[in-house]
């Protein structure tokens, strides 16, 4: 049995099921198939949009799950993707307060970490690359420093 989704001349849509597709297509051209709204028996195979968009949601979202996040679209749902835009949107902006109140001090920040919180250098703001050892020695010395996913300007 097969499902079809149809819509008389008047625009009615309705849904009938036949055996397979040629049951329909005969039923239909020998003016069997008629319109419970308005018994018109002109009608034609309508799309199915609304079903077909109901179980595409179900069997995409387990995918989801694993899918690599593909920032500013692919085929995450459109919540999904809003949900990245702004997660994108408050990095970039952290990316941007730091680059406007912060030096670059490239890969010498945990050396230039380290002068400023023994006081040998005056206290500013930096910003730059270390490796996970130099941060986690930064850590253990109790000094303070953040570390944010760095991603490439809007502009860029
Ligand atoms: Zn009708």
């Amino acid at each position: 049995m097969i499902l079809f989704n149809l819509r008389c001349a008047e625009g009615h849509t309705f849904e009938a099921w036949f055996r397979n597709g040629d049951t329909y297509e005969r039923q239909a051209k020998a003016k069997a198939v008629a319109c419970p709204l308005c018994g018109s028996h002109s009608v034609e195979k309508a799309l199915m949009a609304p079903r077909i968009a109901k179980k595409r949601g179900r069997e995409e979202a387990p995918q989801q799950a694993v899918a690599p996040v593909a920032p500013g679209g692919g085929e995450m749902p459109a919540e999904d993707r809003a949900k990245a835009a702004e997660l994108l949107r408050a990095l970039r902006e952290a990316r941007r307060l730091v680059e406007a109140n912060c030096d670059y001090v490239g890969d010498r920040f945990a050396e230039e970490a380290r002068r400023i919180h023994y006081g040998e250098v005056e206290k500013h703001g930096i910003y730059g690359e270390s490796t996970l050892e130099e941060a986690r020695a930064l850590a253990d010395e109790g000094i303070e420093f953040g570390r944010i996913p760095w991603l490439p300007r809007a502009d860029q």
